[in-house]
């Protein structure tokens, strides 16, 4: 099969289409037509064997995830999804490989009914460069820098099982109970309805895929403030903490570990009520933003825990 049936075979007919997708796979270029007054929010990311998955991923959650992390990316912006492209390069065309990938890719994007609307096909070492665009009304795009002092630290749910499930994968520790991290992992849940839901309620958003610690501080960064944030706050999965870690790993993976997929808002305490009544998702309080720059880890009694925790960083 050449590159072009390929390309009509797995992705032609993969999504679901829509109106505003006016001519999508097959021409030069595709035509979007935005909503009329809206923004477009568009956001491009890359996941590279061995670097953004584990080497045995199945094809389907490579599929899957490639998605995933930009529709998240959107969601942090509070964006509605509408149209994505998929530039794939892969060693060899791989039917079996390729029908997996094709299924996780359509599973995820039928879901919030996004369409493929094009992309670029190559032959290398395997490489997935999704780029996703979504809309939304002028001034209501959840930014990175309109964070408050007094405002809340919110992540719409728990912290740390991706970073453990990866950290269990590669000391040869991962059993067959950690199913559930492992889905973490492998299968990250876009934020989608919350980042839509909290359009004018949260005052700054992003989602977090490099770790907390590294990530919060880009709001403050772009706000000039600081945050205190309680470190037994960070929400936890029952199956994180069967593993009954001592506190400071327990730390270090919720906080320094990356791969969440949560999103962390700073809302206004004013906004908190509605905040939490628009959000399916539970939104848990884990600290404050302050006026003073830098970032604070507390203890419950509100000690100063001395840590320099980062979030990954390539190239660090
Ligand atoms: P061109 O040579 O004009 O850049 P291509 O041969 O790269 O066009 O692609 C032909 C058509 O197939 C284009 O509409 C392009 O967007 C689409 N396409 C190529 N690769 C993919 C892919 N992996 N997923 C979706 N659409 C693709
Ligand atoms: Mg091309």
């Amino acid at each position: 099969m050449d590159e072009f049936q390929l390309i009509r075979y797995y992705f032609a007919a993969l999504t679901p289409p829509r109106a505003d997708l006016r001519l999508g796979i097959g021409d030069d270029a595709a035509l979007l037509q935005p909503p009329p007054g809206e923004e477009l929010a568009v956001t491009t990311d890359t996941l590279v064997a061995g670097r953004h998955f584990p080497p045995d991923t199945a094809a389907y959650d490579i599929g899957w995830k490639a998605l995933a992390v930009n529709l998240s990316d959107l969601a942090a912006m509070g964006a509605q999804p509408r149209w994505f492209f998929l530039a794939l390069t892969m060693p060899q065309a791989d039917a079996n490989w390729l029908q997996e990938f094709a299924r996780g890719l359509g599973d995820l994007a039928g879901r919030y009914t996004v369409s493929l609307a094009g992309g670029d096909t190559t032959c290398g070492p395997l490489s997935i460069t999704i780029t996703a665009i979504g809309s939304v009304p002028p001034g209501l795009a959840l930014r990175r820098d309109g964070a408050r002092p007094d405002d809340l630290i919110c992540v719409t749910g728990p912290l740390g099982d991706a970073a453990l499930a990866l950290q269990l994968l590669q000391s040869g520790n991962l059993q067959q109970q950690d199913a559930a991290l492992r889905h973490r992992l492998d299968r990250p849940e876009p934020r989608v309805a919350a980042g839509l839901a909290l359009r004018g309620l949260a005052s700054a958003a992003l989602d977090l895929s490099d770790g907390l610690a590294g990530d919060l501080q880009h709001i403050l960064d772009a706000c000039h403030v600081g945050a205190a944030v309680q470190a037994e706050a960070l929400p936890a999965s029952a199956e994180f903490l069967r593993h009954a870690l001592p506190a400071e790993q327990k730390l270090r993976l919720q906080a320094a570990g990356g791969d969440d997929y949560e999103l962390c808002l700073c809302i206004p305490e004013r906004n908190l009520a509605a905040a939490r009544a628009a959000c399916a998702e539970q939104l848990t309080v884990i600290g404050h933003i302050t006026a003073q720059a830098g970032l604070r880890w507390l203890t419950a009694a509100g000690d100063s825990l001395v840590d320099p925790l980062r979030g990954y960083q390539h190239f660090a």
